[in-house]
């Protein structure tokens, strides 16, 4: 069936944008305006469990993502643990999981995982057509009626469909649906990478790398997640406390590893020594976004951190955008240009109630701050199942369906759909 290949301008190469541009090059012509110019992300690590997993191992692999090249973990175990005395809360072993949910839960340095959908969104041998990529492209503001985005220099880019996957402080996102606020809930993470081989050969810290598992350390007030990445080089830290600092960047070097530890040093010894290994360590305000009553208007998709930033507590925030990012592939296959508004729309319908009800699970897992020395957690059990059983892309095709366009999932495994 002869199709309409659109032009697509995506506001942001981060994650979501590469994922984005990964998953449309097949089908449409795709412009990445990213504004910094060397495009790195931040040394911090990611999980992408199995509502993400799943799209990595289909419509991304058969996309040209490859999950050595970005240095994958697979996870083993997942452990709560007593912050002091690291009893045992809860204990899933993979296996299970794996196989009720038929995926694997895998872990990445944002770094590698970047740098991949990155390669892989530009690669000459890729599905598609070769999406561009322009640095120092500082997006201003949107005009949805002209469909063109401007730039801060003056430049302007016209487009069928604009993405706005700009991160947390959104410009295109500001510009399209009034000023977009964010709140903090005066939590901040301090976050350090470890040489695993460093904690293997110290026996206090040996007992934290004896597999390749995800760590919580949970406290009354304060929470420490730690797995492995980079093809196991590295352990991840995230080291969540109450702060009542009023920061004006969300990210901040200004902290030292000597602060990090004394924060955390009535946590089980090895904590503070493990943590005392790191040579650098930078602090994350947790802000997230209220949940908007909608992500799209005319040709323009909101999408990752910009849509629905989140704390980090349930590592969904990527998985979202990877979810998002599917999303936009399939309402948009075989799309002409009279039908974006309409199937943009749907994107909508798929995802304003998911990411509402992610944002909102996550709130209720945050630790708060409390003079309590008792633990008082829920588990991460809690909610998994909403998150994980999650198939988008089979939920995207039937809604189109329901709408009335003839599409069908030709192979789960892949994610190939075609039009019917
Ligand atoms: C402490 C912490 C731990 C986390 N752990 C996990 C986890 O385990 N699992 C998980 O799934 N998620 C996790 N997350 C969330 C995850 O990091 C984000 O959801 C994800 O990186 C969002 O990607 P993004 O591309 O939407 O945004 P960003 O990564 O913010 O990318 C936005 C991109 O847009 C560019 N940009 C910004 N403004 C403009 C502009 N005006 N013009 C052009 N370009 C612009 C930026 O330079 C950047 O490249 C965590 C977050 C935090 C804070």
């Amino acid at each position: 069936m002869a199709t309409t290949r659109l032009s697509v301008v995506i506001c942001g190469g981060g994650i979501a944008g590469f994922a984005t541009a990964l998953l449309l090059r097949e089908d449409h012509d795709v412009t990445i305006l990213e504004s910094s110019s060397l495009n790195e992300e931040l040394g911090a690590a990611i999980t992408f469990s199995m509502n993400a997993s799943r799209l990595l191992r289909s419509s991304l692999m058969r996309a040209g993502f490859d999950k050595a090249k970005a240095r994958y973990v697979e996870a083993e175990k997942f452990q709560e643990l007593h912050w002091q005395d690291l009893s045992v809360l809860l204990e899933w072993k993979m296996e299970g999981i794996t196989s009720k949910y038929g995926e694997p839960w895998w872990y990445f340095s944002r770094k590698d995982v970047h740098q991949e959908l990155k390669r892989a969104a530009l690669s000459p041998d890729g599905l598609g057509t070769l999406p561009q990529l322009v640095l120092g492209a500082h997006v201003e503001r949107v005009d949805v009626e002209n469909r063109t985005v401007f730039l801060k220099s003056g430049k302007s880019f016209q487009a069928d469909v604009i993405v706005g996957a700009d991160g947390i402080r959104s410009a295109s996102g500001n510009s399209v649906f009034g000023k977009l606020t964010t709140e903090t809930d005066g939590m901040s993470a301090y976050r350090c990478m470890i040489p695993s081989e460093k904690l293997k050969n110290n026996p206090e810290t040996n007992v934290l790398v004896d597999c390749a598992k995800v760590l919580m350390f949970i406290g009354p007030d304060r929470r420490i997640v730690a797995y492995p990445c980079s093809s196991w080089d590295l352990m991840n830290f995230v080291c969540i406390y109450p702060d009542p600092r009023e920061r004006k960047s969300q990210w901040s070097t200004k902290v030292t590893v000597e602060e990090m530890v004394a924060t955390f040093k009535d946590f089980h010894p090895s904590v503070p020594a493990a943590l005392s290994m790191a040579t650098e360590t930078g602090v994350w305000q947790l802000r997230d976004r209220n949940p908007l009553p909608t992500l799209v208007k005319d040709c323009f998709a909101l999408i990752g951190d910009a849509a629905h930033a989140m704390g980090p507590h349930q590592g969904q925030g990527s998985c979202q955008a990877i979810e998002d990012a599917e999303a936009l592939r399939i309402v948009l296959k075989g799309a002409i240009r009279d039908s974006i508004a309409e199937r943009l729309k749907i994107f909508d319908q798929l995802r304003v109630q998911r990411v509402a009800t992610v944002i909102q699970y996550t709130r209720n897992m945050a630790p708060k701050a409390t003079i309590s020395k008792e633990v008082n957690h829920k588990t991460t059990q809690t909610y998994s199942d909403y998150y994980w059983s999650y198939k988008i892309t089979q939920e995207a095709v039937n809604i189109m369906q329901k709408h009335g366009f003839a599409m069908k999932l030709v192979d789960a495994a892949t994610g190939e759909v075609s039009l019917v």
